[in-house]
């Protein structure tokens, strides 16, 4: 390979859990950009300097990660559609000398869903979002894009959940008291855990999915564990599940393409790459 290396990277704070690294240097090892991915500590103090000076550096674009996305979204020139329905961006890239701010996560949660489960069945059931917060907006954001027809809403704080749905404000959206979580659940067709509970190290997501029809879909956002606690439930219950690590891959998709020009390989093995990973450091 000859010519100018593209440069790209992920900054957080702290850093040095992400998968990111692992899967972009994956897709351009497998598909031969001359291309390079590391990552940066960014400490959220100097955030927007740090986003700000990218232009007049050699680094064609970030990927951005907890708790910067705030921040990026403030640094950026412009942001895409996606970003701007957010309020936070993903993704950094430079464009004809500007900083633009992406948000790729709606794309990422959209992308699992409509492979497995499909369109079809997003317009013909209700869905339950358990969460309020950066990955329940990005899901909610999706859900509305893909013409979902009742989407009720549930938080550990009801306060959280309320403002969501007021902000929002459209009829087929409602917020529900988190006490009577186990019970509305029942008659919806898929639940999506936009929460932290489940994850390695937190307590498992209080909810019972007993009460649902066979063959109803468990979306968990979570890839640490590969299989949650509510995964595992559901299982026992004969529904259906997917985990985070799908939508991981896929929000990443988009910003391989923005950094490197080129779209990541398909069918590569990267799910199973990082599983391998995930399972050997767990
Ligand atoms: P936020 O901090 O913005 O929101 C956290 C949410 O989790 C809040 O709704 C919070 O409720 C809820 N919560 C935390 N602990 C509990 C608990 N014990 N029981 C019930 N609810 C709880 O985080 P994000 O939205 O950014 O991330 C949420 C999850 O989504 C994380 O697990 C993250 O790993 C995953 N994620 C996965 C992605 C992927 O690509 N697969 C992408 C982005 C996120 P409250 O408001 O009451 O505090």
């Amino acid at each position: 390979m000859t010519g100018h290396i593209k440069i790209a990277g992920v900054a957080g704070w702290p850093i040095h859990h992400s998968l990111s690294p692992l899967l972009q240097n994956y897709w351009l090892k497998n598909c031969k950009t001359n291309g390079a991915y590391t990552m940066f500590a960014v400490h959220p103090n100097e955030a927007i300097y740090a986003f700000k000076t990218l232009k007049k550096t050699t680094i064609n674009g970030l990927n951005v990660t907890l708790p910067l996305k705030a921040l990026a979204f403030e640094a950026a020139d412009e942001v895409t559609p996606d970003a701007q329905k957010l309020g936070v961006c993903n993704v950094l890239c430079k464009r004809n000398g500007k900083l633009v701010g992406h948000n790729t996560d709606m794309e990422g949660f959209a992308a699992p869903l409509l492979e497995h489960i499909g369109h079809h069945y997003i317009l013909n059931n209700a869905v339950t979002l358990v969460g309020a917060g950066g990955a329940a907006r990005a899901a909610l954001g999706s859900l509305l894009a893909l013409g979902a027809p009742e989407i009720r809403i549930i938080n550990r704080s009801n306060k959280r959940a309320k403002k969501l749905v007021s902000n929002i404000n459209i009829p087929n959206l409602h917020a529900y008291n988190w006490s009577d979580r186990h019970n509305i659940i029942a008659d919806t067709g898929l639940v999506i855990n936009a929460t932290a509970a489940g994850m390695v190290g937190h307590e498992k997501l209080d909810i019972d999915v007993s009460t649902m029809k066979k063959g109803s879909w468990i979306y968990d956002l979570i890839y640490t564990p590969l299989e949650t606690p509510l995964m595992k439930q559901a299982q026992k219950h004969s529904l259906n599940t997917i985990g985070g690590l799908e939508m991981l891959i896929a929000q990443a998709r988009p910003s391989f393409r923005l950094f490197y020009g080129t779209e990541p390989p398909n069918n590569v093995g990267a799910k199973e790459m990082l599983i391998k990973h995930l399972q050997a450091n767990k």
